[in-house]
């Protein structure tokens, strides 16, 4: 039977428990900035029959939210599971919460991307599952709180372009266009048709590439929504009379995964690029690191003609990243081997990317020069190796390179490069049903490779 009042489990705070050493004492709540004092944020449901499947989720992007909305949807109605998930920073501290936002199936050469048909809807799932808890806590503020968040929207369903810039790769695009997916369709378009989209667009070989479906996100919504979309799941599943369910954030860094052999039955490392960094890992993760800075640029009051509230993204050297008719984002630099992953940028490191990243946005939009720069933010990316396949994100079991434990393992779910929006829905499914079968056969071979090499 449920109890009517939900009863929390977190980790006891007993001297032998090492989360005493942690100094902690109550979770925290997760989102970006916010203070120690905050009201602690527990969602529990019980029924007290089976010992439960604890797991700990570090990172709390893309890839750790994605984990965490799985393991909630596929454990069995009859497991109690406790999740606790772990960010020193706070609901994308990492660069998911800096990330463009731009949604497709695509490499820059227009290619469908390694499972592009599967990887595409769910991600489109679970935007929706996101965007659902994000309406259903608008519906549930005041009118003025209401306004608020419904100008703060989730999705933008603009669409992207993509103007052909470089006359080697023309026939290549061409041809790969011609194989799009149907629920992302690519329409090879002219000049004409491409100004009619994005006035004042330059396309320099009257040649662009539409994706009318392609998303912008605004990430950190997103991710707030989809945190917000796993508690509402653990509150639902009271009542429902199933199992116990339950979720806490904790602020905390972390140092070795060790730390938390005994606690759970399972750890999954979701650190982005930073999982280079925890002891021990260095070795074992091939992550090639690279900052990325992102210039949020407003148009100012002096000029009237406006970004054209439907049209779409642009996708070039650098990108436009629309946001309203007066706010894009206009990324990226990529500076290669740095391990700076502080998101606050200088202003020295500002003005060199805005003075990188104008040029480049010119080619294509030329009416960049009436916007300014508000705020410059960065994240750095943990760009996998290059695989037959592409690059592909790095997944599975630990327990090899960082010593096993009959009662717990360790995973990995890291290496979403520059793509993470794209890849972090399918792969967490199946890094949940790995976790929850204890095994690595849901995990397709290709994201498994990597460990061979560390192997060798
Ligand atoms: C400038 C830029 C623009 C991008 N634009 C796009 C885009 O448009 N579309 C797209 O698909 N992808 C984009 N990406 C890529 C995307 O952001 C990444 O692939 C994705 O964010 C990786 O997600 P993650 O969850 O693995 O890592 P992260 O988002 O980095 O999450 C890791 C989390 O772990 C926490 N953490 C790390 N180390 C520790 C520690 N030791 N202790 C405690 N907590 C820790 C961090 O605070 C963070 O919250 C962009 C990336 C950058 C940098």
């Amino acid at each position: 039977m449920i109890t009517s009042q939900s009863v929390a489990c977190s980790p006891p705070l007993t001297p032998s428990n090492p989360f005493t050493r942690w100094n902690f004492t109550q979770p925290m709540s997760p989102l970006l900035m916010s203070s120690s004092s905050s009201k602690s944020m527990r969602f529990s449901c019980s029924l007290p029959h089976q010992p439960p499947l604890r797991c700990a989720i570090l990172g709390a992007g893309f890839a750790g939210l994605s984990v965490a909305w799985h393991l909630l949807q596929n454990c069995a109605k009859e497991l109690p599971l406790f999740i606790d998930i772990f960010d020193d920073v706070g609901i994308g501290g990492g660069a998911s919460g800096v990330a463009a936002g731009l949604l497709h199936p695509y490499s820059p050469k227009v290619k469908p991307l390694w499972r592009s048909t599967e990887c595409w809807s769910e991600s489109l799932k679970l935007v929706q599952v996101a965007e659902s808890a994000w309406c259903s806590r608008v519906q549930n503020m005041d009118t003025e709180g209401a306004v608020r968040s419904l100008n703060l929207s989730l999705i933008k369903k603009r669409g992207i372009l993509r103007p052909a810039v470089n006359s080697k790769n023309l026939n290549i695009m061409d041809n790969n266009a011609q194989n799009c997916l149907a629920s992302c369709r690519i329409e090879s378009i002219d000049k004409d048709a491409a100004v009619a989209l994005v006035p004042g667009l330059s396309v320099p070989l009257n040649l662009a590439f539409y994706m009318p479906e392609a998303l912008n996100i605004h990430c950190q919504h997103y991710l707030e929504a989809l945190y917000l979309a796993c508690q509402n799941a653990v509150t639902d599943n009271m009542s429902m009379g199933t199992a116990t369910r339950e979720m806490n954030f904790w602020k905390k860094s972390i140092y070795d995964i060790r730390e938390f052999a005994g606690e759970y039955n399972a750890v999954v490392v979701c650190l982005g690029a930073r999982a280079a960094f925890l002891t021990g890992f260095g070795e074992i993760v091939p992550l090639r690191l690279c900052r990325g800075v992102v210039a949020r640029m407003e148009l100012s009051d002096n000029f009237r003609e406006e970004y054209p509230d439907h049209s779409p993204s642009i996708l070039s050297d650098a990108w436009l990243a629309v946001q309203g008719p007066r706010n894009l984002q206009l990324g990226s630099t990529w500076e290669w081997g740095s391990t700076n992953h502080s998101r606050t940028v200088s202003d020295v490191e500002a003005s060199r990317a805005v003075e990188e990243l104008l040029p480049k946005a010119s080619a294509v939009y030329p009416m960049i020069k009436n916007w300014t720069l508000a705020e410059a933010v960065a994240g750095l990316r943990g760009m996998p190796p290059l695989t037959s396949h592409g690059s592909l994100p790095l997944l599975g079991c630990v327990d090899d390179f960082v010593g096993g434990n009959p009662n717990c393992q360790y995973w990995i779910f890291a290496g979403l490069g520059a793509k993470g929006l794209y890849y972090h829905a399918l792969l967490g499914k199946l890094m949940a049903q790995a976790i929850l079968s204890r095994s690595e056969d849901s995990i397709p071979s290709e994201l498994l490779s990597w460990k061979q090499r560390v192997k060798k």
